[in-house]
């Protein structure tokens, strides 16, 4: 809820600004023109007294304006300076000085000096020069001797101080307790342009007694833009006493009111205040006041206010000392603020370095994310980090829900297309419509360009609770506001308490940058993971394939029982052997194996344990052959070994310890084993495949009608 304030509508950090032009002081005016001839017309600038101030022309050949109070620094009467020349008044080698250096640049670079005597004293003058349109301003003010203050020393334990500060915080501290021990003001604050625009006191250097205004915010409607960029034009603005009276600026009797329009001197630091300005000081219960401007390459960033409750001669030379600390403090803060810039790009880019180690890795933007992520979300000052690619979606930290984090990517896609997106409000924004945040409000969203469709990487923020106090009323609608306790310096200020919700910290424009690259990168190595995931799919289809192929050989050659070579590929053998014995006149013999009483196993103790038997007998007795023999299953319980280079004698020895072997099998179901009967054919020149099978079979026969678990050769047959 808004409440209403009974303050008046002239605010704030406005009136440190520039005053219009318009102003003219009726009454001071009318006083002056009693004391100067009527024929010279009044010009709507006044000036304040610690100072005169002459308007040329621009080749310095004549006095157009002057004001005043001339002859009182001068030692020339009025009438003796306006339309004269100027070297009447400031000798022939300064006018000379200012002549060389304004042609080559609108400003003097440095003020000069000339010596005047003054009520009997020798007194010194700084003359400071600038060009105006088609004239020329000159001001004058008296060097008033600094006592036993060594300036110079003090300037330079500053400048010091200054250029040794680590951080932009340390920096500005250093800078108000610096210009307020040059000037001596009561309060030294920095104010800050935020990024809306809005005035806020960063630092603070005041003296003892004083409340402090530090924190205090200017709603950015009390100073337009345009009063902005005069103040960083001109960078000081200085008001020694609030209560002085103006001296009105004179004009020549010849020139006409539309010449007189056109002469703008009011750029000059001796100017009157405004009444905007009187308010302001007043709101703060001061009658002094110095202003100088911090002025980046964008604009106004701030500047460094000083006010006191009582007025505040200031010497040209210590407004100069003020200035010289804060150009340089100017200096330094942007120097600081750029290489913390450009430590975080460096942060950002050796991440990066690593991620071009990790695409040759092959690790996906998931894997990236849990590697990285932690790293990233501390540089990012972010809360959490989701990244959403084609196929998949991660995150790390606090986000949205996964489906709010598609919903909000496919949205980007649709209504914002590429580019960086941000925003420190997110609730507020149709791109999250209807959707569950989850506490986060703040998204910087960079696009992972992809081949159709891109892929996000986004970064949220959680709300930043802050508490702002206003002088004076914000105008934001949404902005809630109540108002603080008045207890203050000001007498017509009200302060305004401002619980700011649903806003996250801003995104900077250097994290703006470094996400765009990271994103860049990222889709990078999405499509080099996709790559990957690719060629790893097609070699486990290979791999699979494979399988399948060495499945079906299997099939073909083997027996599915037992796992030894089935008929087929043992007849295959047969022939080979053959073949090989035919051409070599090598020997060989064929053992047929046939289980006694194989079927009481199957009706004793199941076909399970038939099965069971038959796999051990297998494995048993592969394990009793030679390298070169084979085994194959020829058939139910018949089985067949090929002995390779075997006699007839060899083949017996052989069929002896296949039958140990089979005696010695056991199986659990059963408690007691089997025999077998083996008849050995040996190879015969003539034999065919068939033939010598025959006898083998034979001879397995003979063995079993001899009584069975025993050997029988073909011999004889
Ligand atoms: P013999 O001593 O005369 O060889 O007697 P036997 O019982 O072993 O011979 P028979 O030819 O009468 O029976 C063979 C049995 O082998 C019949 C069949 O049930 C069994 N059999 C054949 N193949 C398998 C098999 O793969 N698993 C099981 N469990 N039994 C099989
Ligand atoms: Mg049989
Ligand atoms: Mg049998």
């Amino acid at each position: 809820m808004l409440c209403s304030t009974d303050r008046a509508p002239v605010y704030c950090i406005y009136a440190l600004l520039e005053p219009p032009f318009t102003l003219k002081s009726d009454t001071l005016v009318q006083a002056f023109q009693s004391s100067v001839p009527p024929s010279v017309p009044d010009t709507p600038l006044s000036i304040q007294p610690c100072g005169c101030l002459l308007v040329l022309d621009k080749d310095l050949a004549r006095v157009l304006q002057c004001s005043a109070n001339a002859e009182q620094y001068l030692r020339v009467a009025v009438d003796d300076l306006l339309d004269h020349r100027p070297e009447h008044a400031l000798g022939k080698r300064l006018i000379g000085k200012i002549r060389t250096e304004l042609r080559a640049a609108n400003r003097l670079s440095g003020p000069l000096s000339i010596q005047k005597v003054i009520d009997g004293r020798k007194t010194r003058l700084q003359v400071n020069a600038f060009q105006s349109g088609n004239s020329v301003v000159v001001e004058i003010e008296p060097i008033t001797p600094l006592g036993n203050r060594r300036l110079m020393g003090t300037v330079n334990q500053w400048l010091t101080k200054l250029s040794r500060a680590p951080t932009p915080d340390s920096l500005i501290e250093i800078l108000v307790a610096g210009v307020r021990d040059i000037t001596r003001f009561e309060r030294v604050l920095v104010f800050h342009f935020d990024d809306e625009g809005h005035g806020v006191c960063l630092a603070e250097s005041l003296a003892k007694g004083l409340s402090p205004v530090l924190g205090q915010r200017f709603a950015a409607s009390d100073y337009p833009e345009s009063q902005r960029e005069k103040f960083a034009a001109r960078e000081v603005r200085s008001i020694p006493d609030l209560g002085a009276d103006g001296i009105p600026v004179m004009s020549s009797a010849t020139l006409s009111e539309g010449v007189v329009r056109e002469i703008d001197a009011s750029g000059t630091v001796l100017r009157a205040p405004s009444r905007r300005q009187r308010n302001f000081l007043d709101d703060f219960n001061a009658r002094s006041l110095l202003s100088v401007a911090i002025v980046s390459q964008t604009g106004l960033w701030g500047m460094v206010t000083c006010i006191s409750a009582t007025p505040t001669p200031l010497p040209p030379t210590l407004r100069d000392a003020a200035r010289t600390l804060v150009t340089m403090a100017t200096q330094r803060l942007f120097l600081l603020k750029a290489r913390m810039e450009s430590s975080f790009l460096l942060q950002v880019q050796e991440s990066r370095d690593f991620l071009v180690e990790d695409v040759k890795a092959g690790l996906s933007p998931s894997d990236m994310l849990q590697k990285y992520g932690s790293e990233w979300l501390a540089l990012f000052r972010a809360g959490g980090l989701a990244c959403k690619t084609k196929g998949e979606i991660s995150e790390i930290g606090l986000t949205p829900p996964l489906k709010t984090v598609a919903t909000l990517a496919e949205r980007l896609e649709r209504r914002h297309g590429q580019g960086v997106w941000l925003s420190s409000r997110l609730k507020d924004d149709p791109v999250s419509d209807g959707l569950d945040l989850n506490g986060c409000c703040g998204m910087l969203a960079a696009p992972m360009p992809g081949e159709d469709s891109a892929g996000w990487l986004m970064f949220f923020r959680r709300e930043h609770d802050r508490t702002f106090y206003w002088a004076g009323r914000p105008q934001a609608d949404a902005l809630v506001s109540s108002p603080g306790d008045g207890r203050d310096l000001r007498r017509t200020f009200s302060i305004w308490q401002e619980e700011v919700r649903g806003t996250s910290e801003h995104w900077k424009p250097v994290e703006r940058l470094a996400a765009a690259d990271l994103g860049e990168d990222l889709a990078l190595l999405a499509s080099a993971s996709e790559i990957t995931r690719l060629n790893e799919m097609l070699r486990e289809e290979q791999q699979a394939l494979a399988r399948a192929n060495e499945k079906l050989r299997e099939a073909v050659s083997h027996d599915s029982l037992t796992g030894i070579w089935n008929r087929y590929r043992t007849e295959q053998e047969l022939d080979k052997e053959l073949a090989k014995a035919r051409r070599h006149k090598l020997p060989f013999c064929v053992l047929l194996l046939d289980i006694d009483h194989f079927k009481q196993v199957n009706d004793t103790w199941g076909h399970e344990a038939g099965d069971e038997l038959l796999r051990h007998i297998a494995c048993d007795v592969t394990g009793v052959l030679r390298q070169e023999d084979h085994i194959g299953r020829w058939g139910g319980e018949e089985f067949v070994v090929v002995a390779t280079g075997a006699s007839r004698a060899d083949g017996v020895v052989l069929a002896e310890r296949i039958l140990a072997a089979v005696a010695g099998v056991r199986i659990t179901q059963m408690p007691e084993g089997v025999t077998a009967s083996i008849g050995v054919a040996t190879w015969r020149p003539e034999d065919k495949r068939k033939e010598l099978v025959a006898r083998a079979d034979k001879a397995m026969y003979a063995a079993k009608t001899g009584g069975r678990n025993r050997i029988e050769t073909d011999q004889g047959l």
